[in-house]
Formats: C-alpha cells, sequence, structure tokens
C-alpha cells in the first residue's frame, strides 16, 4: 500500500515512512492511495474472529511492509490484558440502551480514555516503523493534547528504547484529573509542559516545531527526528479502523444487527481523528448509513458540515468537554481531500487561506458530498449535563461528558430526520476522568470536596467503581510542573534532547 501527502500527491512513500514522520514536510497529511475492501463474505469471516485477530486481518492490509507476525506481536502486547480487566478479555464492550442505541465504549485501556486504542499500539508500530525508514536514529516524539492524547501517548512511549516523548497541555484547559495523570508520569524518556494557551496554540505550535527545517538539521546531526503521537500520524488512525469494523461484528454476531443491514456512527469530535476512522470504514464497504457528527459548543464543524464554510474566527470556549475544545481540527484536511477528489493543490489552497484568514469554503460540489455523508450536530454546557442525567435515570447509564455530547446529538439527528436506523454512538472516555462534572449533573448541585472525594460519592450514587489507576494518583508525587508560553516551546524541546 502506497501512501501520498494531502498537499502533494507525488510525494509517495511506504507506511513505514508515513508512521515515522508523522507529518509530511511539507505540512501535508499521509493518507493512502486506495482503500481496503470489507465486503459482506470478509464481516462473515472477520464476525468470527477475536478483537486482536480482527486487528491483524485489518491492519495487514494497510500496513504490507510489516509481517503477520511482528503485527500480532504488536497488537497482542497492546490489547492483551491491558482492556477491560484481565478477566473480560472485550477490548470494546458495547451497551445496549434500547433497541435503536448502542454505545460502544471505547475506554477501558490503562488512561480511561479512547485514545489508548491506538497510542497502545502506536509504539510497536512506530518502532517497526522507524526500524525500516530512520535505520537507528533515536525518535523525538512532540504531542499536543487537549487532555487525554498527552496521558495516552506518555503511558504508550514510556520507556520504550529508542524514544523520547514531550507533551504540551493548555495549562488552564485540561481536568485536574487529566493534569494529574500527566504530571504524575513515570519513565525516564517523559516530559509533559504546561502551555499559556488554549489547545490551539499549543497545537500551532508543535506543528511549526516539525517544519522548522533549521531545527530539523540540528537533530539530523545528533541522529534524532520529530515524530508525532498526534491523530495526524497515520498510525493513530488506522488502529482506530478496527474497532468500527469490529464494533459492526459484534452487533451482528449478538444478533442486534442482520448482516449486511447499515448502522448510523455516532462521534463526540474534536481533531476529527475518531470521525475520520469511521469514514474510512465506511469506505471500505463497512455497512454504515449516516456519519454524525456531534460538537460542544466550539462547534465550527457542525457549522461546516451544515453549510461547506470552516470559519475559526470565533471564540475559543472552556467546556466541561475539554477534549473537544478545538477550533482547528486537523484531521478535517485528510477529508478535504478525500471530497476534493484528491486535488492536492486545492487542499493546499484551503489551508493556506485558514492559516491566513481563519475561514474557507469548500464548494459547492464538495458541500454537496458532506451533507449525503455526514449530519453534524452540537451541544450546549446545559444539554451535556442533562443528557448524563437522562441516561442515567432512563438507563442506569453512568456516561462522561464527551459521550454525553454524542448521545444528545443521536437523540437530535433522530427526532429531526426521523430516521429509524440503529446507531452506534463512540463512548470516548470514563466518567472518572470529569467526576465534578458527572456529579453535578446527576445531583443539580456543585460539590466542593476534591475531585477524588467527588469521585468517591460519585461510585457510591451510580454504585460502580472508580479504576484503579485514577484512584492511584492522589499518592503520586509531581514531576512535571512546568509552565511555558507558547513562544517558548522551541526552546524547551531543545533543552530536552540537549541539542
Ligand atoms: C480526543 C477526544 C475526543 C475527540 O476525538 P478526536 O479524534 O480528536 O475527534 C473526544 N472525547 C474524548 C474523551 C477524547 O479524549
Amino acid at each position: 500500500m502506497i501512501y501520498h501527502s494531502t498537499r502533494d500527491i507525488s510525494r509517495e512513500v511506504a507506511a513505514s515512512e508515513a508512521i515515522t514522520r508523522g507529518i509530511s514536510p511539507e505540512g501535508g497529511l499521509f493518507v493512502p492511495k486506495a482503500l481496503p475492501k470489507i465486503d459482506g463474505q470478509r464481516l462473515a469471516a472477520l464476525s468470527k474472529m477475536t478483537y486482536i485477530e480482527r486487528a491483524v486481518n485489518i491492519l495487514a492490509e494497510f500496513l504490507p511492509e510489516f509481517s503477520g507476525e511482528e503485527l500480532r506481536a504488536g497488537v497482542e502486547a497492546a490489547y492483551t490484558g491491558k482492556f477491560g480487566g484481565e478477566s473480560s478479555g472485550v477490548v470494546t464492550p458495547i451497551s445496549r440502551l434500547d433497541e435503536k442505541t448502542y454505545v460502544l465504549e471505547l475506554w477501558h485501556g490503562p488512561t480511561c480514555a479512547f485514545k489508548d486504542m491506538a497510542l497502545q499500539l502506536l509504539p510497536h508500530l512506530l518502532t517497526l516503523s522507524a526500524e525500516r525508514f530512520a535505520g537507528g536514529k533515536q525518535i523525538a516524539i512532540l504531542t499536543a493534547t487537549s487532555g487525554d492524547t498527552g496521558k495516552a501517548a506518555l503511558e504508550g512511549f514510556k520507556d520504550v528504547p529508542g524514544t523520547r516523548i514531550m507533551v504540551f497541555y493548555p495549562k488552564d484547559g485540561v481536568s485536574e484529573m487529566q493534569r494529574l495523570q500527566m504530571i504524575t508520569q513515570e519513565g525516564a524518556n517523559v516530559a509533559v509542559c504546561g502551555v499559556d494557551g488554549n489547545f490551539d496554540d499549543a497545537q500551532t505550535a508543535v506543528k511549526r516545531i516539525f517544519t522548522d527545517t533549521e531545527l530539523g538539521k540540528r537533530l539530523e546531526k545528533n541522529n534524532m527526528m520529530f515524530s508525532s503521537a498526534n491523530s495526524i500520524n497515520w498510525g493513530r488512525l488506522v488502529p482506530q479502523i478496527c474497532y468500527y469494523v469490529s464494533a459492526y461484528c459484534d452487533l451482528v454476531a449478538q444478533g442486534e444487527l442482520k448482516p449486511g443491514e447499515k448502522l448510523n456512527v455516532c462521534v463526540p469530535t474534536g481533531n476529527f481523528g475518531n470521525i475520520l476512522a469511521a469514514y474510512y470504514a465506511r469506505h471500505m464497504g463497512l455497512p454504515v448509513n449516516k456519519l454524525i457528527c456531534a460538537s460542544n459548543i466550539n462547534n465550527v464543524l457542525t457549522d461546516f458540515i451544515r453549510t461547506g464554510v470552516y470559519d475559526r474566527r470565533r471564540e475559543f470556549m472552556t467546556t466541561s468537554s475539554p477534549s473537544m475544545d478545538i477550533l482547528i481540527s486537523s484531521n478535517l484536511e485528510r477529508l478535504l481531500f478525500e471530497l476534493l477528489d484528491k486535488d492536492d493543490a486545492a487542499v493546499r489552497g484551503l489551508m493556506e487561506r485558514l492559516a491566513k484568514e481563519g475561514v474557507y469554503d469548500v464548494g459547492e460540489a464538495a458541500a454537496k458530498k458532506l451533507a449525503a455523508e455526514f449530519y453534524a450536530g452540537c451541544c450546549d454546557e446545559a444539554e451535556t449535563a442533562a443528557t448524563i442525567k437522562a441516561a442515567f435515570d432512563e438507563y442506569s447509564y453512568m456516561c462522561d461528558t464527551h459521550t454525553a455530547v454524542g448521545l444528545c446529538v443521536a437523540r437530535r439527528y433522530a427526532k429531526e430526520t426521523g430516521d429509524t436506523t440503529k446507531t452506534l454512538v463512540a463512548s470516548t472516555a470514563s466518567p472518572y476522568k470529569f467526576p465534578s462534572s458527572i456529579l453535578r449533573a446527576l445531583t443539580g448541585e456543585a460539590s466542593n470536596l476534591d475531585e477524588f472525594r467527588q469521585a468517591e460519592r460519585l461510585a457510591e450514587l451510580t454504585n460502580t467503581e472508580p479504576p484503579e489507576s485514577l484512584r492511584d494518583l492522589e499518592r503520586k508525587p509531581v514531576r512535571f510542573a512546568e509552565n511555558r508560553g507558547r513562544e517558548e516551546l522551541r526552546e524547551y524541546v531543545t533543552e530536552q534532547l540537549g541539542i
């Protein structure tokens, strides 16, 4: 399989190069030249397999450079015993809320967010890729995070030989649990730094470091190279395709869907990575009807999908679903590339307009395709809280704030359109990552207890257990208390790498 860049299709690379680099040197993102296909027969075969076998089967087509044994070893190391508890062995369980609504729980991994699905596997893919593409260079991973990527990347890459990882988070833009998870991170090759600014500022600063040619040369001299653990890296997206295919197989195996029956997929969205994986699964042939894109009040994607105009010139809001507080959704570039029939010059033009003017218009033909495939909706803070309460009251189901945004928009979609297709809502984090927001939604009042005591109250109230990894945070020493201005990240990186 060949990959090319969204901003220069003449730049063709193998998967190992796409994954090692993370981003193309001219700023584009790597995408597969053609997608593998899934038909009914293949789905039937996949349905009989375990999650690990399904993932190996799908990854093999996207990553043909790696042997079956290499892939299997990576996938087993990533998912065995790390998800859903030792005993259950179910990596991505599905909860049925009613006869039309299913919740795909993607957060049973070590850091309690769906990012683990990709970031437990990425280090294996990156190590294999770097062996082939970067022969012995040390890989320096830079990651901007809106809350969950940082911890999941740190946990995936800690003490992985041949790698260093640095994580930048918006200092006032993450939940207390998310912050504690990062600043207490263990491992000899890790560093974490708060940034004065929001996620977009951190992400833009990191992207600038990646394309800084002077710095690139300095790394080269020191036998190092940069890579990214953000979802701009193809190695982040491809593991996510697997869980949509697997969820469909599970629903068929459980008799909830007839083979070939269409399913809507609703995804609470920030950087457009998770929903893009569902889009790729649909284009591979998975029977997906509508892709439902759910946003919080940072609703730049809602407007884009409804109008074809992307306009980031609006106030950045801090919400109770911080991992979706994003106005520049990086992975949208990959969708634009497909909508514009792989016209790299057109993508380049739109991305330049976005950088210079903060707005672009995809044009009528692309907007039509967008509307045919996607539905978009957004949900404010009061609606998010009301959805958490309603899910608990009606279904005894406790969900986190991000998942609530998804459930709220999935409901609105069904009501507005009358579509009766069954809907799978991606659940992206454990509610225990956001105990104060969930407790307030359920009880109707703010608590002045600390986060850990609130988690305990939540446990009593809902008769559930907080994940051990979150409970343990209270006792862990802080290792990374530092904050920097967004102009100082380059310096931080050179200091950390000693170059
Ligand atoms: C990252 C994240 C999202 C958004 O996912 P994208 O792939 O960036 O769209 C949603 N919910 C949670 C809990 C997340 O951590």
